[in-house]
């Protein structure tokens, strides 16, 4: 198969991980806007400070501003390397802007897996991830989880209803979920 993979999982879900381990192999790039926008923020850029008035207090960045940054990483990547999207889109008006721009680079999204993990487990895994992440904060976290049921949820229906989603359950250890994504992804 195809074509580019997008990865939705709540905050806490693993899905940072499991991308890191699907492009493993060559022939893929991870485009993680999350990660992106750390980077920006740890270089002092004036779009790492911006992002980062947004990710301090658990809320999205502007999709304008998501967008961008997605449009210029794809626009690089060579035609034979596949794209693995991780934390985006995370909002239906980018995930619209994504479909557009894939387009224009002759591409287009292939599957959707969703890593599904109970909210009382993943505010267990934020927690002990507290230290590591300056939004682990359990406030912080709690405003995550809510952004993303209200501002994600209606991702995952805007990608069923095309029927490229499939579910996977992100329970357990590293390795049994990295196997079941696989198999979601073939
Ligand atoms: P992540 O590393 O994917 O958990 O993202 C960390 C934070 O970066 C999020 O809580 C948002 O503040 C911001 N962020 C990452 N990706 C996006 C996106 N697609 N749209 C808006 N904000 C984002």
């Amino acid at each position: 198969m195809g074509g580019e993979i997008v990865l939705i999982g709540p905050p806490g879900s693993g899905k940072g991980t499991q991308a890191r381990i699907l492009v493993g192999s060559d022939g893929w790039l991870h485009l993680a806007t999350g990660d992106l926008f750390r980077k920006h923020l740890k270089e002092g850029t004036p779009l790492g400070k911006l992002a980062d008035s947004y990710m301090s207090k658990g809320e999205y960045v502007p999709d304008e501003v998501t967008v961008d940054i997605v449009r210029q990483r794809v626009r690089e990547t060579p035609a034979a390397v596949r794209i693995l999207f991780d934390g985006f889109p995370r909002t239906v008006p980018q995930a619209e802007a994504l479909d557009a721009l894939l387009a224009a680079a002759g591409r287009c999204v292939a599957r959707v897996v969703l890593v599904e993990v109970p909210e009382n487990e993943l505010v267990e895994r934020l927690a002990k991830r507290g230290q590591g992440r300056a939004d682990d904060s359990p406030e912080v976290v709690r405003k995550r989880l809510r952004v993303y049921e209200e501002q994600t949820r209606p991702v995952v229906d805007f990608y069923q209803r095309r029927g490229l989603v499939r579910c996977v359950d992100g329970l357990g250890d590293v390795k049994e979920v990295a196997s079941r994504l696989a198999t979601a992804i073939s």
